[in-house]
């Protein structure tokens, strides 16, 4: 059978007492991009670290792009490209660097172009040679996007990744994501806004309390279906002691 891109089987993290993922089942195919809702503390940030191979499960079997998490290094992280809520970044470092630093780091080819190119991409250009911690905290996020890209992934995980972009840069990476959709590469995306899931994917699913209560195709899905089965699954309040 077909090695899918991103496999996760009875996957399940715990902070001490806290289920942060209770049994994760997930299989996803080479170019098939995925949007994951859910409440806050949901485990939304917890699975898409353990995917990037930033924190290690409790328990479960997890392979992406063909490798074995428990035993992948750099060979998957090449692969993989990642947007957190951390940015990766370093701050003392300008934008140029940073992603020279990054490029080098995974052996790009050609990298002053791929430079330039993501600079263009992300509207950063005119500030490559700025030092990061004077960027705005929306530019910083503009060029997290840049670095996350910078190797050509084949796969990207990506958390929340609108949080503090203006309008033309959601429009500019609406456009890119819907660009990255060229049946190669695999995305996973989580998102509080339940449009941006149906807009983007060909499919979504709703986390809540570890566990994905809901997975759908997005072709003939509507926004009220979604918020429907939103609130049906989560409930119309939403309590964390109930854990
Ligand atoms: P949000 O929408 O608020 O970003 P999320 O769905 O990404 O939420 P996670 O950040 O994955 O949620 O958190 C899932 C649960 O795990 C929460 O109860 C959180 O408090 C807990 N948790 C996450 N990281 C840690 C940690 N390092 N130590 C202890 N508990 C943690």
């Amino acid at each position: 059978m077909k090695e899918p891109a991103i496999l996760a089987e009875a996957l399940t993290k715990d902070f001490g007492p806290i289920h942060a993922l209770s049994g994760i089942d997930l299989r996803l195919e080479k170019g098939e991009f995925l949007t994951i809702l859910g409440p806050n503390g949901a485990g939304k940030t917890t699975l898409i670290k353990i995917l990037a191979t930033l924190m290690r499960p409790t328990s479960g079997l997890v392979r992406v792009a063909g490798y074995d998490l428990a035993e992948a290094g750099e060979a998957l992280r090449r692969r993989i490209g990642v947007i957190s809520h951390q940015t990766y970044l370093y701050e003392n470092l300008t934008a140029y660097e940073n992603l020279r630093f990054y490029g080098r780091m995974y052996g790009v080819q050609d990298l002053e172009d791929h430079i330039r190119g993501v600079l263009e991409e992300v509207g950063l250009k005119g500030r490559r040679d700025h030092l990061v911690r004077t960027y705005s905290r929306g530019m910083q996020q503009r060029l997290s996007i840049a670095r996350a890209l910078i190797h050509d992934p084949s796969v990207l995980l990506l958390d929340e990744p609108y949080t503090g972009l203006d309008q033309h840069a959601t429009r500019m990476l609406t456009g890119l994501l819907a660009r990255l959709r060229d049946g190669e590469r695999t995305v996973i995306l989580t998102t509080h806004q339940l449009s941006q899931g149906l807009e983007l994917s060909d499919f979504v699913a709703i986390l809540v309390r570890g566990r994905i209560v809901y997975q759908e195709k997005v072709a003939g899905l509507s926004l009220a279906d979604l918020e429907d089965a939103y609130f049906q699954h989560v409930g119309q309040e939403y309590r964390w002691d109930t854990q």
